[in-house]
C-alpha cells in the first residue's frame, strides 16, 4: 500500500498506561498524514510472566501460577482503569478477563498433565501481545482514532517449528493483504500483535524471543509498507554498548546487513532476523526511541554509499566455546564438523561463530550460554559411538570466554584493519581465544578471555576510530573518516 508506514512499539514502549499514551500519539499523529498500520510487543516482561507461569503449570506448582495469574491481571485492569474513560471501562475489562481466562486455561490444561507442549506454550505466550493489542487499541478509539485489534495468528502464516518459527511469506502476504488492507483503505489503524503466527492449518506459532520486530518486518513486507519505525527505549544502534563504552554514539544510519549482524552479535536493539523480509522491496526502517521523541534514531538503508572501515563493535559476555578434535586420523574432520553441526542445529541451538584450524582438524563454535546443556547433549547423542571409541577427544567447553566483534561494511578490502584490531585488543592485555572473518569481510568476530571483554571492546572502538575520541593513530592505515556519514544525533 502506498504510503503506509508500520510502526512497531516494544515491551517497554508500551510498559504502562503512561506509555500507551504516548505509542498512540505517536501513531494518531502520524495517521492524521498517511496510513499507519501498528504491530505490538506485550508489555515488558509480560512474556517472562507468562512463561514462568507455564513452567510452574508444569511442575505442578499451584500457588506459583496463581499468583503470575493474579499479576497478569492487575497489570492489564490497573493499565485500563487509567487509560479508558468510564463508560467504556467495564466492556474492555471484560475482554481483558476472556482472554487471561483462555491463558488460564491453557496452563490448568498443562498442569494437568504435568507437561508444557510446545504449541500450547506457543498460544499461551501469545496472550501478552493480544492484551497489549486490546489495550492500545481500545485507548486510540477512545481518543478519537479508529482502531482494531488484530491477531496475528490471523495474518502470519508460518512453518511448523515451535517457539522458533518462521513465516511463509506468500501465504502471509495474502492474508495479510485481505485482512488489513480494507480496514487500511477505510481509515482504521490496525493494531497487530507482534510476536505470533499460525501454521497454514491454524496450529499457533510464536516467532522467538524478541519477535515481535520481526512480526513488523514481515507485515512490512507483505503489505509494501513504505517505512517501518521500530521504537524502543534506546536512541538508536550504537557503535557500542554505552554501559561498556562510555564515549559510544549513536549512528546516524546503518545498513541491513550491518545491523543484522550487530543484532546477531549481542545489540539487543533489533531482532537479527527483523531485515530479512525487507531487502527485496528495499523498504527503510527507523529504530527510535518512544522514550526521547526529539532524538532523531538510526536509520536502516540496504545500502550506503560512503562506507569507511568499522561502524561498530559489539559484544556478548554468556557465551561459551565448545571444541571438538577427532582423535583418529581415520576420522574425516569435515564429516564429524558436518554431524556435530547437524546436531546443534536439529537442537535449535544457534552458532554464533565457527573456526576451525589445522590438519589436527580441531575445530570450535561458540553458543549462548543458555544453549549450551542443550547442544552439548545433542553433540553427545549424535557423535556418542565415535566419543565411546575415543575417535573423539572429549567435548571441551570453556565458559569463561566473551565475544567481540567488530562489523561495518567498509571493512571490506582494508588491509590493516584486522592487523590493528588484533593489536587493539593485545595491547589491552587481553587474550585472543579464537578467530573468525566470513569472506565477505563484514564482521570480524573474536573470542577472548571473558575478564578481558570489556577492554577489549573500548580498545577496538577506539581503534577504529569510533565514539567521539580522536582515533588513535597506529600503522599507516588511519582511519580518516572518524564518523564520516555515522555522527551522533545530530541532523
Ligand atoms: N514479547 C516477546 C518477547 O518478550 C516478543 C517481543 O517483545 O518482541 O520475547
Ligand atoms: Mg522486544
Amino acid at each position: 500500500m502506498k504510503n503506509l508506514l508500520v510502526m512497531k512499539f516494544g515491551g517497554t514502549s508500551v510498559g504502562s498506561a503512561e506509555r500507551i499514551r504516548v505509542a498512540a500519539r505517536i501513531a494518531a499523529g502520524e495517521r492524521e498524514k498517511r496510513p499507519v498500520a501498528v504491530v505490538v510487543s506485550a508489555m515488558s516482561k509480560v512474556t517472562d510472566l507468562l512463561l514462568g507461569t507455564m513452567r510452574h503449570a508444569e511442575a505442578g506448582d499451584r500457588a506459583g501460577m496463581e499468583a503470575n495469574l493474579a499479576a497478569l491481571r492487575s497489570r492489564h485492569e490497573e493499565a485500563c482503569r487509567e487509560l479508558l474513560p468510564e463508560a467504556k471501562l467495564a466492556g474492555v475489562l471484560a475482554k481483558v478477563h476472556k482472554i487471561v481466562g483462555e491463558f488460564e486455561r491453557i496452563a490448568n490444561g498443562m498442569a494437568m498433565l504435568g507437561e508444557r507442549p510446545p504449541r500450547s506454550v506457543d498460544e499461551g505466550v501469545a496472550v501478552g501481545e493480544r492484551l497489549a493489542a486490546l489495550l492500545v487499541s481500545e485507548h486510540l478509539k477512545a481518543e478519537g482514532t479508529p482502531a482494531a485489534a488484530v491477531n496475528a495468528r490471523d495474518v502470519v502464516v508460518t512453518d511448523a517449528v515451535f517457539g522458533n518459527a518462521s513465516p511463509l511469506m506468500e501465504p502471509t502476504r495474502e492474508k495479510a493483504r485481505a485482512k488489513l488492507l480494507p480496514l487500511l483503505r477505510q481509515g482504521t489503524l490496525p493494531v497487530i500483535t507482534g510476536f505470533n503466527g499460525a501454521t497454514a492449518d491454524g496450529r499457533p506459532t510464536t516467532l522467538g524471543r524478541g519477535g515481535s520486530d520481526f512480526s513488523a518486518s514481515i507485515l512490512s513486507a507483505a503489505l509494501d509498507a513504505s517505512e517501518l519505525w521500530i521504537w524502543t527505549d534506546v536512541d538508536g544502534i550504537m557503535s557500542a554498548d554505552p554501559r561498556l563504552v562510555p564515549d559510544a554514539e549513536v549512528l546516524a544510519e546503518v545498513t541491513y546487513a550491518e545491523a543484522a549482524e550487530l543484532a546477531y552479535a549481542g545489540a539487543k536493539v533489533l531482532h537479527p532476523r527483523t531485515l530479512a523480509p525487507l531487502a527485496e522491496k528495499k523498504i527503510p526502517v527507523w529504530s527510535k526511541n518512544s522514550f526521547a521523541l526529539e532524538k532523531p534514531g538510526t536509520k536502516i538503508v540496504p545500502s550506503i554509499s560512503v562506507a569507511n572501515g568499522a561502524r561498530a563493535v559489539t559484544s556478548m559476555a554468556n557465551v561459551a566455546l565448545v571444541s571438538l578434535e577427532p582423535a583418529s586420523p581415520e576420522l574425516s574432520g569435515v564429516q564429524v564438523m558436518a554431524r556435530a553441526l547437524d546436531a546443534v542445529a536439529r537442537a535449535n541451538v544457534e552458532v554464533l561463530l565457527f573456526s576451525s584450524s589445522s590438519y589436527r582438524q580441531n575445530f570450535c563454535f561458540l553458543v549462548r550460554e543458555e544453549e549450551l546443556d542443550r547442544s552439548v547433549e545433542a553433540l553427545e547423542s549424535a557423535l556418542a559411538l565415535e566419543l565411546a571409541h575415543h575417535y573423539v577427544h572429549p567435548i571441551h567447553v570453556d565458559r569463561d570466554v566473551g565475544l567481540l566483534a567488530a562489523v561495518g561494511e567498509g571493512m571490506q578490502g582494508k588491509p590493516g584493519l584486522a592487523g590493528r584490531i588484533f593489536t587493539a585488543i593485545s595491547r589491552a592485555q587481553v587474550n585472543v581465544i579464537a578467530i573468525a572473518q566470513g569472506s565477505s569481510e563484514l564482521t570480524i568476530a573474536v573470542v577472548v578471555r571473558r575478564d578481558g571483554l570489556e577492554r577489549a571492546v573500548r580498545a577496538v572502538h577506539a581503534e577504529c576510530g569510533l565514539g567521539q575520541r580522536p582515533p588513535v593513530p597506529v600503522f599507516p592505515f588511519s582511519p580518516k573518516k572518524g564518523r564520516g556519514g555515522q555522527g551522533g544525533p545530530s541532523h
